[in-house]
């Protein structure tokens, strides 16, 4: 049974490998267009902008083709920042959501006319005092033990981010005082969430506050950002979100309560990563070791430095071994890179056909957070992207690091 589906076969990839080697990311660049499509009808009865999150998949290819979709971008540092820059995101379709935020990044946001999301109470003055208050300001709120949170992201109360409840206020009220005239409102109590209900939950917990708001300190929210999170079926059986009825459930809630309460329109921001691109980018890694131990082990050409959320998270990431996509799975592995640590594997205890050196294999749901986690630790080297065009053609939007790129900050000058 095939029960996660490729966008290529064997025969392509052994051709793809003639000319890039072993290991490489490869984004397929329709999927992640119909993607960017689905978030954007789910919304599309209300004045909705989904930011994608540029630290899931910081490519300036993908940026730009989420850009010709009329997504934005959510950065959270000055890197994330010129990127988006780079590729013709600018002004208020860049969401700076940042925490510990340094001076300069404040103040190159403010610059480009990005909407400034605030993590905290003390930033206002600290924004103030560097780079003077923009017109526009978000505050990012923390419900604390109002929401449950979830594996990845933790308990909101334990969480490092956003206002309470009572500094919103006080934050709206300084903010009204100071001159700012724009307001939004954010939240980012989930990740990789796949239960639908969760976001229908946090829209009508921000609906509820922007009444709220609107009484008391008197601020009129231009928006409110629901955050990210929308989770991805990583194991084989489980369910994406579907999008249609998270959209149609929050335009129910939103009449609910946005209308009656005269806020309506009320802007909808997102600022997803892995819903967009995180199914549709697969890393490809060959077979080159086996090793039978206590354990039956198979090494590959990559190791965490390309992928961290297994070893990170314990996270699961489907393996298809190409050209055996219908074998039996009959043999167990455990799927391990070449980092001198124990937690470099990919899969433990993996029912897979049976894998001979030279086999290669596609780990799924790589497309965010997989890349872009990227290290050199045991001087390891980050790994090429490549993109399957619409038409079917390769382009590499991302050369693999060569020796010289981790020698070029080392300085070997007076030794
Ligand atoms: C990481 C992050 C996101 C994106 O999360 P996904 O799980 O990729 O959707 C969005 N907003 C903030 C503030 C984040 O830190």
């Amino acid at each position: 049974m095939i029960d996660k589906p490729l966008p290529f076969d064997e025969r392509t990839i052994r051709e793809i490998v003639r000319s890039y080697r072993t290991p490489f990311y490869i984004y397929d660049e329709s999927a992640i267009r119909a993607s960017a499509r689905r978030l954007n009808q789910a919304f599309a009865w209300a004045t909705f902008k989904e930011y994608f999150a540029v630290k899931a998949t910081p490519n300036p290819h993908l940026l730009k083709i989420l850009r010709q979709k009329g997504l934005g971008g959510d950065c959270s540092s000055l890197a994330e920042l010129v990127l988006c820059e780079r590729v013709g995101i600018t002004g208020e379709n860049i969401m700076f959501t940042s925490n510990e935020t340094p001076a300069k990044e404040y103040l190159r946001a403010k610059d480009l006319g990005a909407i400034i999301n605030l993590d905290d109470i003390t930033h206002i003055p600290y924004l103030e005092r560097h780079a003077g208050l923009p017109e526009v300001i978000c505050l990012r709120y923390n419900p604390g033990p109002l929401r449950e949170g979830n594996a990845i992201i933790g308990k909101p109360e334990e969480a490092k981010y956003g206002f309470t409840r009572e500094q919103l206020v006080e934050g709206y009220r300084q903010l009204k005082a100071k001159g700012v005239r724009r307001f939004g409102l954010h939240t980012m109590v989930a990740s990789n969430e796949l239960n639908p209900e969760f976001f229908v939950e946090t829209a009508k917990m921000l609906f509820q506050l922007a009444v709220e708001l609107a009484r008391d300190p008197g601020v009129r929210l231009e928006f409110v950002n629901l955050g990210g999170g929308i989770g991805i079926p990583y194991r084989p059986g489980e369910k994406a979100v579907d999008l249609g009825f998270v959209g149609r459930r929050i335009q129910q809630t939103y009449q609910e309560i946005v209308v009656p309460a005269g806020l309506h329109p009320l802007k909808i921001f997102m600022e997803n990563g892995r819903c967009i691109t995180g199914p549709y980018g697969y890393l490809v890694t060959e077979a080159i070791h086996h090793k039978n131990t206590y354990k039956r082990y198979v090494g590959v050409d990559s190791c965490m430095s390309n992928l961290m959320r297994p070893g990170m998270y314990g996270a699961y990431h489907h393996i298809t071994v190409l050209g055996k996509e219908t074998a039996p799975q009959d043999h167990t592995y455990d799927v391990v890179g070449s980092l001198c640590e124990n937690n470099d594997k990919f899969a433990i205890d993996r029912q897979l056909p049976e894998i001979n050196d030279g086999d290669l294999l596609v780990i799924h749901d790589a497309g965010a957070h997989g890349s872009a986690m990227g290290f050199q630790y045991n001087g390891k080297l980050r790994s090429a992207e490549l993109l399957l065009r619409e038409d079917g053609s390769v382009m590499q939007i991302r050369r693999a690091e060569t020796i010289d790129d981790y020698f070029a900050t080392l300085d070997f000058s007076g030794l």
